[in-house]
C-alpha cells in the first residue's frame, strides 16, 4: 500500500519549503518531493530561488561590486591597490559553495524537523496521490495524503524568435555560469533579471546593451525613481534600449546576431552572449491538469482563492505557480498561511505589504503603492522625498545617487507607500513593510528615533518632508 501522509508538498523551493517545515512544526508527517539535482548530480534543496535565482546571483553580484570598488573607488580613498584582476573560475566557485551550503542547511532543517524528503520528479494523480519517478528512472513511487501542497515554481520563458544553444544564447541560469567575463553582453528583457544579471557582468567588465520591448523603464516601480535609475545606470555605461522588440537572432561560431526594431526602425547588433531574461512562467507539466481536474486561471496558472485554495478539496497552490508577484519572500508566506490553516490558524498572507528589491547598484525597493497607482485611483495623497545627496552616511560611503520617497493619504496621514533607491534599500524598505503592516503615519515614523548617521534615517527625513519640514534638506 502507497505511504501515507498528513501533507506531500510538491517543491522544495522558498515555498514547499519553508511550508513543510511549519507543517512539521504543528505536527503533521509531511513528505517534500523535490527532483532538482545539484551540478554534482545530487540532490539540492531550496528549488530556483536557491540553485540558480536568488543566491547565486547575490552571491555573483556581491563578488563583482568588489571588483567594481577596487577598480573604480578605492583611489578615491587614498587606497592604491596595483593592477586588479579577476579569476572567473573562483568567483564561481565561490558561487557554487554558497548554494551548495544553503542546499546542505535546507537538508539538516529537514532532517531535524523530521519533514521527509524524497529526490525525484512528482507528479499528481487523482485520488490524493503524488507518484515520484527517481532522477536516474526506475519505478515509479506512489504517495497519499490528506493535503496537498503545490509549489512547483516557475521556468524562464523563452521566445521563439531566439532560440536558445545553452552556450551563446542562454536564460538567466546559464547568464549565472559564463566561464569567462563576456566582452559584448545583450541582454533581451530590462527587467529584474536582466537589470541585475546584466549590472553583474557589466561591473565585471562587458560592454552591456539591454534590449526592452516596452517604452517604460520598470513600470511596477515609482516613475521618479525608475527615471532616476535609468539616468544612473546610463551614467554606470549599461546601454539600456527602450521600445526595442527583437525579430530574430542568428548564433554562430563565436557570437550571435540580433535583429530588433525600435520607433526608428530595423537595427542589427552583435553579442558574444545573449541573455534571454523576458520573464517566468508557471510550471504546471507534473499537474495532470487534464487527469486530475485541477482548474488553471487563463495564463496558465493554478487558479487559487485569496487563501491558496485550488478547486480540488485539500489541494492547494503557493508561490510562483499562482497569481501574484513571483517573489520568494510572498511565496514563502503564501505557504505558511496553508499549512497554518490547515492547522485551525486563521492566518492570511497581506498582498498589500509585499516588498520588492532590485538588487542594482544602488539597490531599489519598495512597497505598497506608487504615484502612478495613487492618481489611477483618484486618491489624494501628499509625498515626501529626501535625497541621499543630503545624507551624511551617504555622503561618507560617497553613494550619492537615489532617495527615499514616502507617499501618504493627505488626510488621515496613513503611509500608502515607500520608494528606496539607496545602497541597501533591500534592508531599510523593512521598516517601511513594519510600518505599513501597522497602519502607521508618516507622523508615526517622524516621532520614531533613527540612528545618525544612517540609510535608515532617509526614511525619516522623507516622512518629515511629507509635512514640509524636513530638518536636513532644503528645496
Ligand atoms: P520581468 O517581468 O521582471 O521582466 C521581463 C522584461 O522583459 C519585461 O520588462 C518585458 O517587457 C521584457 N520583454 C518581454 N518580452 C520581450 C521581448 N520579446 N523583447 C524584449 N523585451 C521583452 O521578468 P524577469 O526579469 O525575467 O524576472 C522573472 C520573474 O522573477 C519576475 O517576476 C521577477 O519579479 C522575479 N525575480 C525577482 C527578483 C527580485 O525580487 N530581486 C530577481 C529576479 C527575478
Amino acid at each position: 500500500m502507497a505511504q501515507s501522509f498528513d501533507l506531500i508538498v510538491l517543491g522544495a523551493g522558498p515555498a514547499g519549503y519553508t511550508a513543510a517545515i511549519r507543517a512539521a512544526q504543528l505536527g503533521m508527517s509531511v513528505l517534500c518531493v523535490d527532483g532538482f539535482l545539484g551540478k554534482d548530480g545530487k540532490p539540492s534543496l531550496g528549488g530556483a530561488c536557491l540553485n540558480v535565482g536568488c543566491i547565486p546571483s547575490k552571491a555573483l553580484l556581491e563578488s563583482s561590486e568588489h571588483f567594481a570598488r577596487c577598480r573604480r573607488e578605492l583611489a578615491s580613498h587614498g587606497i592604491a591597490t596595483g593592477e586588479v584582476r579577476i579569476d572567473v573560475a573562483a568567483m564561481l566557485a565561490r558561487k557554487d559553495k554558497v548554494v551548495r551550503g544553503l542546499a546542505a542547511g535546507v537538508a539538516g532543517l529537514f532532517a531535524k524537523n523530521k519533514v521527509v524528503s524524497v529526490t525525484g520528479t512528482g507528479r499528481l494523480l487523482p485520488g490524493m496521490q503524488v507518484e515520484v519517478t527517481p532522477p536516474a528512472g526506475g519505478p515509479a513511487e506512489a504517495f497519499t495524503a490528506e493535503h496537498i501542497l503545490i509549489a512547483t515554481g516557475s521556468l524562464p520563458r523563452d521566445i521563439a524568435a531566439v532560440p536558445m544553444d545553452g552556450k551563446i544564447v542562454v536564460d538567466s541560469t546559464g547568464a549565472l555560469d559564463f566561464a569567462s567575463v563576456p566582452e559584448r553582453l545583450g541582454v533581451i528583457g530590462a527587467g529584474v533579471i536582466g537589470l541585475e544579471l546584466g549590472s553583474v557582468w557589466h561591473r565585471l567588465g562587458s560592454r552591456v546593451v539591454l534590449l526592452e520591448a516596452m517604452d517604460t523603464f520598470l513600470p511596477g516601480a515609482d516613475e521618479q525613481i525608475a527615471a532616476a535609475a535609468m539616468k544612473e545606470m546610463a551614467r554606470q555605461g549599461l546601454d539600456i534600449r527602450l521600445g526595442a522588440r527583437v525579430l530574430s537572432a542568428k548564433t554562430g561560431q563565436d557570437s550571435v546576431a540580433v535583429t530588433y526594431e525600435d520607433g526608428s526602425g530595423q537595427h542589427q547588433a552583435e553579442f558574444s552572449k545573449l541573455v534571454v531574461a523576458v520573464g517566468r512562467k508557471p510550471n504546471t507539466w507534473a499537474l495532470n491538469a487534464n487527469l486530475t481536474g485541477l482548474l488553471l486561471d487563463e495564463r496558465g496558472y493554478v487558479h487559487v482563492d485569496e487563501f491558496c485554495r485550488t478547486n480540488l478539496p485539500n489541494i492547494y497552490a503557493v508561490g510562483d505557480v499562482v497569481r501574484g508577484p513571483m517573489l520568494a519572500h510572498k511565496a514563502s508566506e503564501e505557504g505558511v498561511m496553508v499549512v497554518e490553516r490547515i492547522a485551525g490558524h486563521e492566518t492570511r498572507v497581506n498582498y498589500d505589504t509585499i516588498p520588492w528589491v532590485i538588487y542594482t547598484s544602488p539597490e531599489i525597493a519598495w512597497v505598497g503603492r506608487s504615484e502612478r497607482q495613487l492618481r489611477a485611483a483618484a486618491r489624494d495623497y501628499k509625498t515626501g522625498v529626501f535625497p541621499l545627496s543630503a545624507s551624511g552616511r551617504a555622503r561618507a560611503m560617497g553613494a550619492t545617487v537615489g532617495m527615499t520617497k514616502i507617499l501618504a493619504d493627505k488626510r488621515s496621514d496613513r503611509i500608502l507607500g515607500v520608494h528606496i533607491m539607496a545602497p541597501l534599500a533591500s534592508e531599510v524598505i523593512a521598516e517601511a513593510v513594519l510600518a505599513m503592516e501597522f497602519g502607521a503615519s508618516t507622523e508615526d515614523l517622524q516621532r520614531t528615533i533613527h540612528a545618525h548617521p544612517s540609510f535608515a534615517e532617509t526614511t525619516h527625513e522623507a516622512a518629515l518632508a511629507a509635512d514640509g519640514r524636513p530638518l536636513n534638506f532644503h528645496e
